[in-house]
């Protein structure tokens, strides 16, 4: 039977408000499921970012780890992170078909032959940049050869983040096998494309700037739907 867990500061809470003090304790959120052969279809937590998404370049940031019992299933397309506008999947993260991708507006997106994520913690940035349309993700500091995608396109405001499912409408409308199954911490973005030192510093526990400006994981407000588990960063 799909069970998942939802867990704030070692006590069982729901709603959004003991979330927000929760976060504030910079936790560390785990979607996970006690069997591997099940699947996750109404579990996600809900963000509203700090400010409207109206992005001409963007840096993404988070530290995550999957059960590759079950991303890695055939046919299976795995959600990392989603911002969803009223009428389009204006920027999801996936690992799909053996290599990470993104999308931005729904449509086409840009693939990039990478290792699979797997049981230990990955730091995973994507940065994308407007004029040049250049794209890459770092994958614990090391960068991937640059793609263009989306040239002259520019990320949509008023959407809200999505994490452990791909909603294909506003919101809702989900998927059992794109759902996320693992742990994600650590979800930063800013306005602009950091340089290479600075997504150095963000494998480091300590870092500190520059201050994420979009989403920014220890101010995150969020709303948990279903069964997830918050672990307090304290415990791991
Ligand atoms: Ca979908
Ligand atoms: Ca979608």
């Amino acid at each position: 039977m799909e069970q998942i867990r939802i867990t704030f500061c070692s006590e069982i809470k729901h709603s959004a408000e003991d979330l927000m003090k929760c976060a504030a304790l910079l936790l560390c959120v785990v979607l996970s499921l006690d069997s591997a052969s099940s699947v996750s279809y109404y579990s996600y937590v809900k963000h509203v970012p700090l400010k409207p998404l109206s992005l001409s370049a963007f840096t993404l940031c988070m530290r995550i780890s999957v059960d590759p019992r079950v991303v890695d299933a055939e046919g299976r397309e795995t959600i990392l992170f989603a911002y969803r506008t009223k009428d389009f999947d204006e920027l999801t993260v996936w690992q799909e078909k053996g290599q990470l991708s993104f999308y931005m507006s729904s449509g086409t997106g840009a693939f990039f032959p990478l290792k699979p994520l797997f049981t230990f913690r990955t730091n995973l940035c994507l940065t994308w940049e407007s004029s040049s349309g250049l794209a890459t993700f770092w994958v614990d500091g090391r960068r991937s050869m640059l793609q263009e995608y989306r040239k002259k396109h520019r990320v949509q405001p008023g959407g809200v983040v999505i994490l452990g499912q791909d909603p294909d409408t506003f919101y809702g409308d989900f998927d059992a096998k794109q759902s996320f199954v693992g742990e994600i911490s650590d979800v930063n973005m800013w306005d602009f494309v950091l340089t290479e030192r600075q997504i150095r510093a963000f494998n480091e526990k300590g870092w500190s700037e520059p201050i994420p400006n979009v989403l920014r994981w220890s101010e995150m407000e969020g709303e948990v739907n279903g069964e997830v588990l918050v672990v307090p960063e304290s415990n791991l």
